[in-house]
C-alpha cells in the first residue's frame, strides 16, 4: 500500500501539535509529534549523562493520544515540563541524537498515513512527503500561547520568561549546523498569527486537502 505523508515544520509554539493532531484525526491519519521524541532524550539528559545506548524510547497511541515512554516509564506528562523544553532543544543539536531518531521516524511514515510534525520533517526526514507545510506565527503570539498553556497547567512562569525562552529556542533551532529549522523548498507557508485555533485547523486542513486532492479520498 502506498501511504501518504504530510510534513509539518515550524518554530516552537506555532500550535503545530494541537492543530496537526486535530487535522490528523479528521483525515484519519496518525499524528506523529517528533518533538516528543527529542523531549524524552532531553528529559533523560537532565539527570543522566547522555548515553544513547541507555535510552529506550517507546511510543504508543492510547485513544488517539501519543504516549511516550522512557525505558518503560510513561513520561507523557513529564516531557512537557518547562526545563525539558530547553534540554530537548540542546540535545537536538547533537548529530548522534538526530541520527538515533531518524530511522524510527521514517519507519512510521513507511507504514502509516502520517501527519508528522517537527523542525526538519520536510527537509531531512521525509524529503519526498506528499505535502509539506511550514506552520508559523509571530514570536509574541507564540510566546503568549505557550505562556497561557503553562499557566493553565499551574506553572508560575512569566510572559517575559517565556518570550525570552521562545526567542532563544528559535535561535538554537534555526542556527544549528545540522538539520536547522527552515521551510523546505516546496513547502506551503501557513502563518497563524491572530488566527483562532478553529481557523488555524480549517486553514491547515484545506491546504492539505487541496494539495493531496483525490489521493486523500482513497486514504
Ligand atoms: O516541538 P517541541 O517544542 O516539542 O520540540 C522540542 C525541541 O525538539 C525543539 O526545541 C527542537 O529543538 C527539537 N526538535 C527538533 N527536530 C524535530 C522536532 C523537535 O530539533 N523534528
Amino acid at each position: 500500500m502506498n501511504f501518504k505523508s504530510v510534513a509539518i515544520d515550524g518554530p516552537s509554539g506555532a500550535g503545530k501539535s494541537t492543530i496537526s493532531r486535530k487535522v490528523a484525526e479528521d483525515l484519519g491519519f496518525i499524528y506523529v509529534d517528533t518533538g516528543a521524541m527529542y523531549r524524552v532524550i532531553g528529559l533523560f539528559s537532565l539527570t543522566n549523562e547522555l548515553d544513547l545506548t541507555k535510552i529506550d524510547i517507546g511510543m504508543k497511541y492510547i485513544d488517539g493520544v501519543q504516549h511516550m515512554y522512557l525505558n518503560g516509564t510513561d513520561v507523557t506528562e513529564d516531557i512537557r515540563r518547562h526545563e525539558v523544553s530547553k534540554a530537548a532543544s540542546d540535545v537536538s543539536a547533537r548529530p548522534e541524537v538526530r541520527a538515533f531518531l531518524l530511522e524510527s521516524q521514517r519507519k512510521l511514515a513507511r507504514e502509516n498515513n502520517v501527519i508528522m510534525d517537527g523542525r526538519d520533517i520536510g527537509t531531512v526526514v521525509l524529503p519526498n512527503a506528499d505535502c509539506k507545510i511550514f506552520l508559523t506565527a509571530s514570536v509574541e503570539d507564540r510566546a503568549q500561547r505557550r505562556f497561557l498553556e503553562l499557566r493553565s497547567k499551574g506553572s508560575e512562569v512569566t510572559y517575559e520568561t517565556v518570550l525570552e525562552d521562545v526567542t532563544k529556542r528559535d535561535f538554537n533551532d534555526t542556527n544549528r549546523a545540522i538539520a536547522p529549522l527552515k521551510p523546505a523548498e516546496n513547502a506551503i507557508i501557513v502563518d497563524t498569527t491572530d488566527y483562532s485555533l478553529e481557523k488555524s485547523i480549517d486553514v491547515l486542513k484545506n491546504t492539505i486537502m487541496d494539495k493531496l486532492g483525490d489521493d486523500i479520498k482513497q486514504c
